[in-house]
């Protein structure tokens, strides 16, 4: 069985689940040129709980974990299978953390969908999710995305869902394709960090944009799993796709240990819904 690769996607708003844009053909351009998994394990922004867990149910739902969007996103429903005896495997290589199994909980939640619904469309392949503890600092996060390194050699594709960059008190509507200063600064150093030296990331809390970047750390802590699988194994990480979205999101995403596959065309990201802002939509 070839080695996995692992990646980081920015999501953005839950629309490009069902958009086709720049981002959405990098992610499916991702999931054409992996060699097929046995599972896939998701870090998801959106399962941020008081504890490290997996889901280890056989038939995960589809959790819609957000409002204020279109009936077509709540009827999307993206069926794989899971694969319970993960858990184990995950249990066992990341020993002496405890990891609990969720059996009725959680699922799939849109920060997975999203993306996987455009990686990996046919939803044939078990995808198992890793929950984020939130009461835990960011050497923990590496050092467990270090610890998953060796499922690569086992057919499990590690994959970070987040954004880089996620303030949604700072989204402006009349940004759709591009970033504020500090959101290009902060993004770009994590560039930097990624491509030269993955588990610098881990510093980045230092960095002077980072209460704007980060205002809530959720949606960047998936980064720091890939950036320690990256920095285990010595894979070097690369670009899969860049750029902003209303300012306030970078799009960023990474693979490592594979070839990023090219990506053409301009990039739009998927138009947020008329109406209030997002505050609280959960993106
Ligand atoms: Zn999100």
């Amino acid at each position: 069985m070839p080695v996995m690769p692992a990646a980081f996607f920015g999501h953005g708003n839950p629309m490009n689940a069902i958009e086709k844009n720049r981002y959405t053909e990098a992610w499916r351009a991702f999931g054409a040129a992996v060699p097929r998994p046995r599972a896939i394990l998701v870090i998801s922004a959106h399962w941020y709980v008081q504890a490290t867990a997996v889901t280890a149910m056989p038939r995960p739902r589809t959790i819609h974990d957000f409002f204020g969007f279109p009936r077509e996103l709540f009827e999307v429903d993206y069926r794989p299978p899971g694969l319970p005896q993960l858990y184990e495997e995950i249990a066992d290589v990341v020993h002496p953390t405890w990891v609990g199994a969720d059996l009725d909980s959680w699922g799939i939640d849109h920060g997975a969908w999203s993306v996987l619904t455009h990686a990996f469309p046919d939803a044939d392949i078990p995808v198992v999710q890793l929950s984020i503890n939130a009461l835990k600092p960011f050497d923990y996060h590496l050092q467990l995305g270090a610890a998953l390194a060796p499922l690569r050699e086992d057919g499990v594709l590690v994959i970070g869902s987040g954004n880089v960059v996620h303030n949604l008190g700072g989204v402006s509507r009349a940004l759709p394709d591009a970033g504020f200063d500090w959101a290009q600064r902060f993004d770009q150093e994590a560039k930097q960090m990624m491509l030269t030296d993955p588990t610098g990331v881990g510093r980045l809390d230092g960095h002077r944009d980072y209460d704007l970047a980060v205002p809530t750390p959720e949606h960047f802590l998936p980064l720091l799993y890939v950036a320690g699988v990256a920095g285990a194994t010595g894979a070097p990480a690369e670009v899969l796709v860049d750029g902003y979205a209303y300012g306030s999101l970078s799009m960023t995403a990474y693979t490592v240990g594979m070839e990023a596959p090219a990506v053409a065309g301009a990039g739009f990201a998927a138009p947020l819904p008329e109406g209030p802002p997002p505050d609280g939509a959960n993106i």
